[in-house]
């Protein structure tokens, strides 16, 4: 099956905010919920909410609607407006049962509706249900955007990241650099060690490359055994120089893998998107490069058109 639902809801490590201008309820519902094993924490007022969940990133909110104050929905608009909170699932908890309610609820953003005074046992199906949703989406999410060998990211993802810098360089005209790497030979490793032991080094190579790259840096496994890096607000010499750092750590000293010691080495093509080009045309022109570093020996980092000693 895809998606193991019991793997998806450890309920120990899950938090829940509990949102409620009234302590005691707080109290019941953080003692009825805590026996489940879910960590709990609260807030009192809409402004305490909003300061704390971006620190706190709960799993799911219980939110109370009429606080003076921030009342909920305005702290459910305000978390969907974040992209980094959007997704954290919403349910109302309150006394306020008209359909109008109910809908503007909804139309805020919400995932759910309980109504006060709240049933326990309710309560908890439906807060089971939306953590395993949202667990759900996710997974699925994260699936569709990485490689499932490695865990970086996958070419269509690559693509947006560098899409947006693209976007970036429009706005701030300062420029990026991208880093076409391959592995050199790997066909030979394979043949020599097995295809297993090949991919144990793309996963080797990908915590190196994750290693050496700067925060900012991303990733992506583009096909069998080459990757390519997005280096924002880097210019070409600065790309050089990471490739470079990236080269020599791979090389410095073997992969062992099931006790075999493998030497690996790897090369790069590098360039600079400094003008509103097509993207595929600097990734394109990075693969030359790298195709060059192939033809002149291999374990090098090229950013020039043609090399005039080989
Ligand atoms: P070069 O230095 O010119 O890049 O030589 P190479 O042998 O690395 O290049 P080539 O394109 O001839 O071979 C690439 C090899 O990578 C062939 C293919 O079987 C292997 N490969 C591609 N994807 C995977 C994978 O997921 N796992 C393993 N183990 N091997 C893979
Ligand atoms: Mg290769
Ligand atoms: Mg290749």
């Amino acid at each position: 099956m895809l998606l193991d639902v019991e793997k998806l809801f450890p309920a120990e490590s899950m938090t829940i905010m509990i949102v409620d201008y009234t302590k005691d309820n707080i109290d019941i519902l953080k003692k009825f919920l805590t026996k489940f094993g879910f960590k709990i924490t609260v807030a009192l007022s809409g402004e305490l909410a909003l300061d704390l969940i971006p620190k706190l990133k709960p799993d799911l909110i219980l939110l109370d609607v009429m606080m003076p104050g921030i009342d909920g929905y305005e702290v459910c608009i305000r978390l969907k407006k974040d992209k980094d909170l959007k997704n954290i699932p919403v349910i109302f908890i309150t006394a306020k049962g008209d359909t109008e309610d109910i809908l503007e609820g909804f139309g805020v953003g919400a995932v759910d509706y309980i109504m006060k005074p709240f049933r326990l046992e309710e309560v908890y199906v439906r807060v089971k249900t939306h953590l395993i949703l949202s667990a759900a989406l996710k997974k699925l999410t994260l699936d569709s955007e990485t490689d499932p060998l490695t865990g970086l990211f996958n070419r269509r993802t690559f693509m947006q990241k560098i899409e947006n810098e693209a976007l970036r360089f429009k706005r701030t005209q300062k420029p990026f650099s991208i880093l076409f790497g391959d592995i050199d030979l790997f066909k030979k490793i394979n043949d020599t060690y097995g295809h297993l032991a090949g991919d144990a080094i793309l996963v080797s190579i990908s915590h190196i490359l994750n290693t050496e790259k700067r925060e900012i840096d991303q990733v992506a496994r583009w096909g069998g055994e080459e990757f390519l890096i997005l280096l924002p607000e880097t210019n070409l010499k600065g790309a050089v120089q990471l490739g470079n750092k990236i080269r020599k750590s791979i090389s410095a000293k073997p992969i062992t893998h099931e006790g075999q010691e493998i030497n690996v080495t790897m090369s790069f093509g590098v360039s600079e998107y400094n003008s509103e080009t097509h993207i595929e045309k600097i990734i394109d022109l990075a693969d030359q490069r790298l195709y060059l570093a192939k033809n002149s020996g291999r374990n090098k980092v090229v950013s020039e058109d043609a090399l005039t000693k080989f």
